[in-house]
C-alpha cells in the first residue's frame, strides 16, 4: 500500500477553499482532472505565477510541470505577453467585430504551419467539433474514425468507448451522450495499421475523417511509430476521407511547427485539416481550425457548413496567442528541450536508483513516465498505457508535491515544462526526485 495521506505542507487556505468550492461546483473544479480524484488530497488553489513557479493561497511555492495542461510554452506572467496583453485591454475587450489582430495571429500559424486558411474558436473541444461538422460538410459522409486513448475535447461523438468488434460502431463514453451521437464513431487501436485498414476496407466509402492526436499525450505520451502518420494520411486519401490531424496539444510545442514538424513536414506529407489551441491562446482561450484552401471554402459565411462564435477571435485572446508565438524562437525551443533532457535523466536516475520500473515516452520537450516494466516494451496503445501503476504514481506525486514541484495529478499526462523554467527549478525538481521516487517504490 502506498501512503496516500495529506501533505506536510500547510494547506488550511486551499482546504478552506476547497470546502467552499466543493458546495457549489461539482467536484469543486471546473475541469475535473484538476480535483486531484486520482491522486488523493486537496488540490492547491494557486494565488499567482510567475515563470516557472506557482504560489498557492497558502503561500506554498511549487515548480510547475502542468504549465496549464500545455500553454505556457513560455512560463507565467512573460513579459511579452504581459505587455501585449495590458495594451489589447486597454483598447477595450471585445468588439464582435473583425480585429488587426486576428489577422495577424492566423497569418502566423498560417506561416508555421501547412493550413492554407484558418478559422478561430475559444476552445480546442470547438476547435475539433467544428472540423468534423466540416469533414462531414465537405465530403457528404457522416461516419468518423478515432483512437481509443485520444482525447480532442469533450465533443459528444468523440466521447466514445470501442463496440465489441474493432470494426463495429462505439458506445457512449459517458451517461448524457445519446448513443445516435455515437453509433457513427468507429474507435480503433492506436498504432495499429491493421486496424485502420481493416476499418476503411469495410466502411471507407462511408468515412467521412479520420482524427488523431497528432502525438497522442491524454493517455501519457503515445508517440505514433514512424510512418503511422504518414499510413493515415495516405489511407484517408485513398478512400475519399479527410485527414484530421489534432495539434491542440502538440501545436507550437512539440516543435516550433508542432509535430508536424517532427513527421510532415519531413516526409512531404500534410493533413487535410488540422486544430490548434493552448499554446497559440498565450494562457487565455483561443483555438483554431483550418486546413485545405477548398476545404475551408465550404465554411459559413463563404460555403454552407455553419460555425459561429461571440468570443472567437477575443482581441485580448489574441493579443496573447501573437505575443506568445512571435517570443517562440529557436531559443525557446532549444531550452525546453534542454530542460525536459535534464528532467528525463533525473526521472532515470531516481527511479533506477529506487529500483522502480518505468519508460519514458516523449515527443518534443512533452513526456510522460509510464510506470510499468520495461520488459514490456514501449507503451504504443492506450490497452498498454493502462498497465501503469496508478497507486505509485499517486505516491510519488505528492512526495513531490511534498517538495515543491506540482507535476500533473494523473498517471495519464503528459508533464509539460517553458523556457523560463531556468537551472534552479530545474535543480529543485532533481533534488527532489530521489526521495519522492523512493516513497513510490
Ligand atoms: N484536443 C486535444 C489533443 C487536447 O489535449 C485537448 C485538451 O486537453 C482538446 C482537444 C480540448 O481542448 P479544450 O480543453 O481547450 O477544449
Amino acid at each position: 500500500m502506498h501512503d496516500l495521506s495529506p501533505t506536510a505542507a500547510v494547506t488550511r487556505g486551499s482546504d478552506e477553499l476547497f470546502a467552499r468550492a466543493r458546495a457549489v461546483t461539482p467536484g469543486g473544479v471546473n475541469s475535473p482532472v484538476r480535483a486531484f480524484n486520482a491522486v488523493g488530497g486537496t488540490p492547491r488553489f494557486i494565488r499567482s505565477a510567475q515563470g516557472p513557479w506557482l504560489t498557492d493561497v497558502d503561500g506554498n511555492r511549487y515548480v510547475d510541470l502542468i504549465c496549464s495542461w500545455g500553454p505556457m510554452l513560455l512560463g507565467h506572467a512573460h513579459p511579452a505577453v504581459v505587455a501585449a496583453v495590458q495594451e489589447a485591454v486597454s483598447r477595450g475587450t471585445s468588439y464582435g467585430t473583425p480585429t488587426e489582430g486576428e489577422v495577424a495571429l492566423v497569418e502566423e500559424i498560417v506561416a508555421r504551419t501547412p493550413v492554407e486558411r484558418l478559422r478561430l474558436v475559444s476552445s480546442g473541444t470547438e476547435a475539433t467539433m467544428s472540423a468534423i461538422r466540416l469533414a462531414r460538410g465537405f465530403t457528404g459522409r457522416d461516419v468518423v474514425v478515432k483512437f481509443a486513448g485520444c482525447y480532442h475535447g469533450h465533443v459528444d461523438s468523440l466521447l466514445a468507448a470501442a463496440g465489441s468488434g474493432l470494426t463495429t460502431f462505439s458506445i457512449p463514453g459517458t451517461p448524457g451522450v445519446p448513443a445516435s451521437s455515437t453509433e457513427l464513431t468507429l474507435v480503433l487501436p492506436y498504432n495499429d495499421r491493421e486496424a485502420v485498414a481493416a476499418a476503411f476496407r469495410e466502411y471507407g466509402d462511408r468515412i467521412a475523417c479520420l482524427i488523431t492526436e497528432a502525438a497522442p499525450g491524454n493517455m501519457g505520451v503515445v508517440p505514433p511509430t514512424p510512418g503511422f502518420n504518414a499510413f493515415l494520411a495516405e489511407t484517408c486519401r485513398n478512400h475519399g476521407a479527410l485527414f484530421i490531424s489534432d495539434e491542440v496539444m502538440t501545436g507550437f510545442r512539440a516543435s516550433r511547427q508542432g509535430q508536424w514538424g517532427l513527421d510532415g513536414a519531413r516526409e512531404g506529407w500534410a493533413p487535410d485539416l488540422m486544430t490548434f489551441g493552448k499554446v497559440m491562446g498565450g494562457g487565455f482561450p483561443a483555438a483554431a481550425f483550418g486546413g485545405r484552401a477548398d476545404v475551408m471554402a465550404h465554411l459559413a459565411p463563404e460555403g454552407p457548413v455553419y460555425q459561429a462564435g461571440t468570443l472567437s477571435g477575443n482581441p485580448v485572446a489574441t493579443a496573447a496567442g501573437l505575443a506568445t508565438l512571435r517570443a517562440a524562437t529557436g531559443d525557446v525551443y532549444a531550452r525546453l528541450d534542454e530542460v525536459a533532457d535534464a528532467l528525463r535523466a533525473g526521472v532515470v536516475d531516481a527511479f533506477t536508483a529506487a529500483g522502480l520500473p518505468h519508460v519514458i515516452q516523449s515527443t518534443g520537450s512533452m513526456f510522460s513516465v509510464f510506470l510499468t516494466d520495461p520488459a514490456d516494451g514501449p507503451v504504443s496503445t492506450f490497452a498498454e498505457a493502462q498497465r501503469t501503476d496508478v497507486a505509485a504514481y499517486g505516491a510519488f506525486f505528492h512526495a513531490m508535491l511534498d517538495r515543491g514541484v506540482h507535476l500533473p495529478p494523473s498517471a495519464y499526462e503528459a508533464w509539460f515544462v517553458s523556457s523560463s523554467h531556468d537551472d534552479r527549478a530545474v535543480d529543485h525538481v532533481l533534488d527532489a526526485l530521489p526521495a519522492a521516487a523512493k516513497a513510490a517504490a
